[in-house]
């Protein structure tokens, strides 16, 4: 646990609105609200719906009310990063100023095509061949004024130089704490990720350029997460690095796996809280659950 004279404990529960809510989200929101109330911090709660075509406002309604029956509070407003789209652009726009953004106009299905299945990121995606990377500036400017759909993916290498650069040379690097709050230092890899999305084509933002300027926007001091975004924390580092903002402390919590061991999921219809609560569970007996193990 961290220790409150450091800082204000500042901590967020961020669900993305494109299902029910499971044990797993239970174990995350109990965690980071564990953590912010046991040390007299503040716990926020931010609506990831940056995925306008797969958030539903039920399944925003359905997360207020089972973190309500779980005995969570948070401050209002909640921030929903649909309406925060200016300041990722915001960022982005810095990014490309920097010489670190190019627009990818290749489809899904032929990117994956020129890909290697030999090489994947930490996510097991094939990495991005390259296709777009060293295109000529007329023909960008040609596809760009046709208005076609593009995303923007960072120059990775290039990020890399940049941000090394800002810190003299020292290691991308962060601090990751257990549940006892005792820091260990990571060596952040972001390289291993290729040159990644910062703003999707089908949307004006990615996961990772929101969650790091919506941290920082929040002032979370520490994040607390599944260990399925573990990796991702080497282009959260990255970013904040390249964008100046300050660094959080990171806990990523082990995450809850069925009986086959793999970790529960929305997509693959596991028992939601709503279900739990149906079927008759308490929230105690949730609650119990979602923490048992830890
Ligand atoms: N929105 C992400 C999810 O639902 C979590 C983001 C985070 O905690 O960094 O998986």
């Amino acid at each position: 646990m961290p220790s409150p004279e450091q800082q204000t404990v500042i901590t967020r529960f961020a669900p993305s609105p494109n299902g029910e809510l499971h044990l797993g989200h239970a174990r995350s929101a109990l965690v980071a609200h564990g953590w912010a109330r046991s040390n007299g911090g503040r716990f926020l709660l931010r609506i990831e719906d940056i995925d306008i075509a797969r958030t539903r406002e039920h399944f925003i309604a359905g997360i207020f009310e089972d973190l309500h029956w779980l005995g969570l509070t948070w401050e209002e407003p909640v921030l929903r990063q649909s309406l925060n789209f200016p300041a990722y652009r915001a960022a982005a726009d810095r990014l490309s100023a920097m010489g670190l953004l190019y627009p990818c106009f290749a489809s899904r299905t032929k990117i994956l095509a020129a890909s290697d299945p030999g090489k994947t990121d930490p996510d097991s995606v094939p990495l991005y061949p390259g296709l777009s990377k060293h295109r000529q500036p007329a023909a960008i400017e040609e596809d760009m004024k046709a208005g076609l759909p593009h995303a923007l993916r960072i120059d990775m290498q290039r990020a890399i130089e940049c941000a090394r650069t800002k810190l003299r040379g020292a290691p991308l690097t962060f601090l990751e704490l257990d549940a006892d709050g005792h820091a260990t230092t990571v060596e952040a890899h972001p390289e291993r990720w290729g040159d990644a999305v910062i703003i999707r084509k089908d949307t004006p933002a990615s996961y990772h350029l929101a969650v790091v300027v919506d941290d920082a926007r929040q002032g979370i001091s520490h994040v607390t997460r599944g260990r399925d975004l573990f990796a991702s924390t080497d282009i959260h580092r990255l970013l904040q690095i390249l964008l100046d903002l300050p660094e959080p402390l990171y806990h990523h919590h082990a995450l809850i796996t069925d009986a086959n061991g793999r970790k529960l999921s929305k997509s693959a219809g596991d028992t939601s809280l709503r279900a739990l609560r149906a079927g008759g569970m308490t929230a105690a007996e949730v609650k119990r659950l979602a923490l048992a193990g830890l």
